[in-house]
């Protein structure tokens, strides 16, 4: 059992095992590893590359064609243009995130009892899951000598405006602050999927086929017993080969997109496969220093502020590789060419907003997932009041020029007091730049099946021995950073599937 060389594979394969987990990021690592843990035979199919330490790299269009989905283009259908990014590769969205470990809130979960009607779940059940991973993660607050200027002088300005703010926990042993986790640790040392719960299930004897995109589910008399998977060539990525695995039960952790597309396919029927998209909407501010930030070093998210967390609200620094910020960079020409002269000068400071807005995934042209995603107003409005307070705390860290990438208020502010424009004008959904990395909900969880996919326990209402394990059934958005509660979910649902399988 090990990682299979997919490469090499042409022609029709079978195999039988009994887990098939389909996807490796958070949600399908975790459940690979604890049933291969306890003797149970498992194969994981990842549609993704595997990405080496020494693969990652600043040169933003070539590392996101191959190891993002859809080479990070994805795009919502909407009232605005929301760009939704996902990684695609082995170990799944966990290696190209910036590691933040974060529970979810209990007045959180305690929502989703109540209005999900999911009376199983207790408060107490899930600490015990987040304990256990936390101590396997090695969780710990970003340490000083490796925040760099960036997250320093932010942490200055929360205390300058007497806002509440601390280190990031995350999950980076000996952090060496190379600032580059979007594109893959360049040092190895990021405690991502594809280096912690996959490789620990690969050893414990689960079988990894990596390059591998399931295209269906097989279920007979009520009950899923396979997955049909094209084998893609590593370059082009178009089908080489095709697997047809068998097996007892069946895990999608495919992602928001990928596992309600492979359950539509499916033709299961329930209304809600797919529906209830939710986002936290993301948007960032960038401030210009007088003195050299150098911003390149240290964590690439070190220092947060919760002052918001009960609005839905959060702020944290943000590093990404600069040709990812350079579009946002006001004027052309001269101007321009000296912004990014002086990029040693800058920082940026992101929100989210929990967000109340909806969508609905479905398939489109290709057979691709395709998102669609209205923002309602109540969103927007947050959105220009997380804004303000990002403006604000960069201009209280010293910042000499703010640019908000807001269309509707000046593009350079160079005026602390300008930020009370988001404040009191209104804006619309197109008025922002949004990027949504923390997306929900489209194979919700809930205890009325009319209402909802799966159970509390990740096990479809409607087909047994069919799970779904991943950011999908989180019913809502979750304010805090969502990988450890969907680690927390899908080992709670693990612990029970190995009960059923172990032979
Ligand atoms: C830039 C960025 C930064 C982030 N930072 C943080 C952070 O610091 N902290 C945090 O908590 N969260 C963070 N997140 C969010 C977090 O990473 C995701 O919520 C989480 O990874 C989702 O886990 P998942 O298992 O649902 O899906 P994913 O991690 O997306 O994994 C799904 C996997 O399934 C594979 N797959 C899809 N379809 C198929 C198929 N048909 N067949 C086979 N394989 C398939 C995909 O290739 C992928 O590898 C960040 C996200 C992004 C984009």
């Amino acid at each position: 059992m090990a990682m299979q060389k997919t490469e090499a594979l042409q022609g029709t394969h079978e195999r039988r095992t009994q887990v098939c987990v389909i996807g490796s990021g958070p949600g399908g690592a975790v459940v690979a590893k604890e049933l291969a843990m306890r003797g149970v035979d498992v194969i994981v199919l990842e549609a993704g590359p595997r990405l080496k330490a020494s693969e990652s790299t600043r040169d933003i269009g070539e590392f996101m064609q191959r190891f993002l989905s859809e080479s990070g283009a994805n795009a919502a259908v909407g009232n605005a243009f929301v760009t939704m990014l996902q990684a695609e590769c082995v170990g799944g969205t966990s290696e190209i995130n910036s590691a933040i470990f974060k529970r979810l809130p209990e007045r959180i979960l305690k929502e989703w009892i109540e209005d999900r009607q999911l009376k199983d779940l207790t408060v107490e059940e899930m600490d015990e899951h987040y304990e256990v991973l936390e101590d396997e993660m090695g969780m710990e607050p970003s340490q000083m000598p490796t925040q760099g200027e960036k997250n320093l002088l932010l942490k200055r300005g929360f205390e300058r405006l007497g806002w509440d703010s601390h280190p990031l926990q995350r999950v980076v042993k000996g952090c060496k602050g190379a600032s580059d986790c979007f594109t893959g640790c360049p040092t190895g040392v990021k405690q991502t999927m594809a280096s912690t719960y996959i490789l620990r299930a690969v050893t414990n004897g689960a079988d990894l086929y990596p390059l591998c995109r399931a295209t269906h589910l097989r279920i007979e008399h009520g009950r899923a017993c396979g997955v049909e998977a094209d084998i893609l060539h590593p370059e082009t990525r178009k089908p080489q080969g095709r697997l047809i695995v068998h097996a007892d039960a069946v895990v999608c952790s495919g992602g928001v997109f990928w596992s309600p597309l492979l359950l539509q396919r499916a033709k299961i029927r329930n209304a809600r496969i797919g529906k209830n998209l939710r986002a936290h909407l993301g948007v960032m501010a960038m401030g210009f220093f007088d003195q050299a930030v150098y911003p390149w070093y240290g964590a690439i998210q070190g220092w947060g502020s919760n002052l918001m967390e009960k609005r839905g609200l959060v702020m944290e620094t943000l590093w990404a590789p600069p040709a990812v910020f350079a579009g946002r960079l006001p004027g052309v020409g001269h101007e321009l060419q000296e912004r990014i002269k002086n990029f040693k000068h800058c920082t940026t400071i992101a929100t989210k907003a929990r967000g109340c807005s909806t969508g609905l995934v479905r398939e489109g042209t290709g057979g691709k997932p395709m998102p669609f995603f209205w923002i309602r107003q109540e969103d927007v409005d947050e959105t220009a009041f997380g804004l303000k307070s990002c403006i604000d705390a960069l201009f209280a860290s010293g910042a000499r020029e703010v640019y908000a990438g807001c269309h509707g208020v000046p593009k350079v502010m160079r005026d602390p007091s300008q930020s009370e424009l988001l404040l009191t004008k209104r804006f619309r959904p197109t008025s922002f730049q949004f990027v949504a990395t923390h997306l929900f909900g489209t194979c919700a969880m809930g205890g009325d099946p009319r209402q909802s996919v799966v159970d509390s326990w990740c096990e479809s209402h409607d087909i047994r021995d069919l799970y779904v394990c991943d950011a999908s059934i989180l019913p809502t958005g979750t304010v805090s950073n969502p990988q450890e509660t969907i680690m927390a979910f899908s080992r709670r649902a693990a612990l029970e599937m190995a009960e059923r399988y172990a032979a």
